[in-house]
């Protein structure tokens, strides 16, 4: 039976309510109604009233309960129809002050990226393309001894970034440029602006907590120009001399005061990846972020607001060279719930061993997300959401989850999976039959998978999911998908004695079971976010997929295949 007029009225209706905060507009509704049901055209005024009507009756139901009726009777429309993202992110402090807009990520290649730090990439990425303006990736690597960078990590940041759709317009590694940050070394120090200090540091910590000077603070700039060649040229050792910029001593933050800004690395022990033994004189992180920040033109830098100190101990160094600090965006911390994002401490836990890799799916890196079949669009939608907030924000899995399924469900295709299998004998099958399910419900035009059930004197075996179980003991009558209603008789050696029921018998509300044919089934197992595999049987369509496609395993969720050997398909686990 075709709906009825009201019906066709109220889903028009419904669903211009929900993309409008519950609020639907009498006009807009009839516009919608009439693009899709052209023969009502000429009916457009004597309509009106109805819509009318129909539209205040909306209006006044809680909004909840709206997208619950639209998510039961008109899903596919609801998600085919939801309105590009319109949301937006606040304008960035101070844009009209520069000509091109320059933002920057800065990653340390000492590990991977992550969903933390994924939010300053796809911000910093995003407002210069909203400003039309630059983009530029920077390593962050001018630490050889504590956060020592690794050679491959480099390639797996530029994939990550790439993977995020970050496409960068420049590129600079800090180990490249040492010599400007010497010079810049010198000319704070011809400026009286730093000082080489040989203080230890049990000497130097009562000094600073009481605000006061140390001795070589004083010493006269051609003593500390000396003092800085002897640190480049390899006469003190390490940890004997740092180089430290002028702050005022009375600063509230004790960690600000005098900040060192390069200091010696024994090399020979601990030598760069990739620049070797060749500088014993290395930067520490404000002296050269904020160096490059100043050189490279950065307009905006879009960062946690743990860098607030940072920011303050830079300032000092901007003041000293006559330079203007760019308009900083500091965001508050992103949690996601059940999962440790610290970097150090996934770094000792992945080489303590504890993790099979940087994508192991119990890490938050996107190396891991990506592998488990997250959309890198559903990590940008979900950063937009979070923005530049200055506030910490909270993200739970079914938040990433919901934003992921509703980008991987249009396109996944479907199969049966089933893990842990019990075979079922079914009698009263007199001879094979073949089905051809949609590869997706809603997406007719993808194709159809063939799977075929062989009968043998009368009956006929196939494979179920061992967590039906206990639904087939309970319920004494389920029904296969797409194939036939089946009365669960009992089991006996494991396995399942089950009769057909007669097709005239009335389709009643029963459970709907996955199967597979065991002529056709196809070795799978399946990596869950916790790492653990279960493992069971495919159809042998599954083949056909090619590695990293994303399926959906019917009654059991949204899979991305990872591995296709000849004797069984590996894949991970998204979510369901
Ligand atoms: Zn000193």
């Amino acid at each position: 039976m075709p709906p009825s007029l009201d019906e066709v009225i109220r889903k028009a209706a419904v669903l211009n309510a929900i993309r409008h905060d519950g609020k639907a507009d009498p006009g807009a509704v009839l516009g919608n109604l009439l693009g899709e049901n052209p023969e009502l055209r000429p009916r457009a005024r004597e309509l009106m009233p109805t819509v009318q009507h129909i539209v205040k009756d909306i209006n006044s139901t809680p909004l909840t309960q709206l997208t619950q009726e639209a998510s039961e009777k008109w899903l596919t429309d609801l998600t085919r129809e939801k309105p590009e993202e319109v949301r937006k992110l606040p304008p960035l402090p101070n844009a009209a002050k520069y000509q091109t807009i320059v933002t920057r990520v800065a990653p340390n290649p000492d590990f991977v990226l992550h969903l933390g730090n994924a939010r300053a990439a796809i911000l910093s990425h995003d407002y210069a393309r909203m400003y039309n303006g630059k983009f530029i990736v920077r390593f962050e690597d001018t630490d050889p001894r504590l956060k020592k960078a690794q050679l491959q990590y480099y390639d797996i940041i530029r994939e990550d970034l790439k993977w995020l759709d970050c496409t960068w317009d420049e590129e600079y590694i800090q180990s490249d440029r040492l010599p400007i940050y010497y010079q810049i070394a010198e000319t704070l120090l011809c400026k009286d602006a730093a000082y080489i200090c040989e203080c230890k540091p049990e000497q130097w910590k009562p000094l600073v907590t009481a605000k006061k000077a140390c001795p070589d603070r004083k010493l006269g700039i051609p003593t500390q120009i000396e003092r800085w060649e002897k640190m480049v040229n390899g006469n003190y050792a390490e940890g004997q001399a740092v180089f430290r910029v002028k702050t005022e001593l009375n600063h509230p933050n004790p960690a600000v005061r005098d900040w060192p800004g390069f200091r010696i690395v024994d090399v020979n022990k601990t030598p760069h990846p990739r620049v070797g033994s060749r500088f014993r004189v290395w930067p520490l992180y404000n002296m050269a972020s904020g160096v490059d920040d100043h050189e490279l033109g950065i307009t905006h830098v879009l960062r946690g607001k743990e860098h607030l100190t940072n920011m303050a101990r830079q300032l000092y160094l901007y003041r000293h060279l006559d330079w203007t600090y760019p308009d900083a965006v500091h965001f508050g911390r992103l949690k996601v719930e059940g999962m440790n994002l610290s970097k150090s401490r996934m770094m000792k836990a992945l080489e303590a061993g504890e993790y099979d890799g940087i994508d192991d799916p119990r890490l938050g890196t996107l190396a891991a997300l990506r592998r488990r079949g997250f959309s890198p669009e559903a990590i940008r939608q979900l950063m937009w959401e979070v923005g530049p907030k200055p506030v910490d924000v909270t993200i739970s899995w079914d938040n990433i989850n919901a934003i992921n399924r509703k980008i991987i469900d249009p396109t996944s295709h479907r199969y049966y999976f089933v893990p842990d299998p019990i075979t079922a004998e079914v009698s009263g099958v007199e001879k094979d039959i073949e089905v051809h399910p949609p590869l997706h419900p809603q997406h007719p035009e993808m194709g159809t998978r063939t799977l075929s059930l062989k009968a043998r004197n009368g009956s006929s075996k196939l494979l179920l999911s061992g967590s039906d179980r206990t639904t087939l003991a309970r319920s004494k009558t389920v029904r296969l998908m797409g194939l036939f209603n089946i009365q669960a008789l009992r089991f006996q050696d494991g396995e399942l004695r089950a009769e057909r029921l007669d097709e005239s018998t009335p389709e009643a509300d029963v459970p709907i079971l996955q199967w597979v044919p065991p002529e056709d089934k196809l070795p799978v197992a399946v990596v869950l976010p916790d790492a653990s595999e279960t493992s069971g049987f495919a159809e042998r369509a599954l083949k056909g997929e090619k590695v990293g496609s994303v399926v959906q395993f019917v009654r059991f969720g949204f899979c991305r295949l990872d591995e296709v050997r000849s004797d069984r398909v590996t894949l991970y686990f998204a979510h369901n």
